[in-house]
């Protein structure tokens, strides 16, 4: 099954399998539960809480799973760094999967995450490295900004007024 984010298709099943091979690595037991939310945070660019990915999987009854399963298994998945755990200030965290890099902008007014793909920033990692001595492991830039739902709001206001 192809699905796209940002532009570009990818496959879930070759994602999904070697997602699950890291964790057969790891020797990690692959349960039903953590196949469906690691296959739920594949192919979602919605950026979820664990409260949005409960309500999505708790619809499959046959699956049986609780709030507190996926706290867990989000924990497992973080740990072994398949999951991205976003915290923005004291707000509930937001879960990412790690598969494609990427860049987040973030709306400054009702907080929704966008994915966005741009390299250019090797010249940052050797500037840092060059100019302190350390060792660079990554760096974190988040853009801000309105999303396009947000202007249009705003523009409505405006004319309304
Ligand atoms: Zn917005
Ligand atoms: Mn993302």
């Amino acid at each position: 099954m192809e699905y796209n984010q940002n532009g570009l298709s990818y496959n879930l099943e070759e994602e999904l399998s070697d997602a699950i091979e890291l964790l057969r690595d790891k020797s990690i037991r692959i349960t039903p539960q953590r196949r469906a939310i690691l296959s739920f945070l594949i192919e979602t660019d919605s950026h979820p809480t664990v409260d949005e990915i409960y309500q999505n999987l708790s619809q499959d009854e046959e699956l049986g799973i609780s709030l507190a399963t996926v706290y867990n298994n989000l924990n497992v998945l973080v740990d072994v760094g398949l999951v991205n755990q976003m915290k923005f200030s004291d707000v509930t965290s937001r879960y990412d999967y790690r598969g494609h890099s990427h860049r987040h902008i973030i709306c400054t007014n009702c907080g929704k995450i966008g994915d966005f793909h741009y390299d250019e920033l090797s010249g940052l990692e050797e500037a840092a490295q060059k100019q302190t001595g350390y060792q660079v492991q990554f760096n974190k830039l988040d853009v801000y900004g309105l999303c396009p739902e947000c202007q249009k709001l705003k523009e409505e206001a405006i004319e309304e007024s």
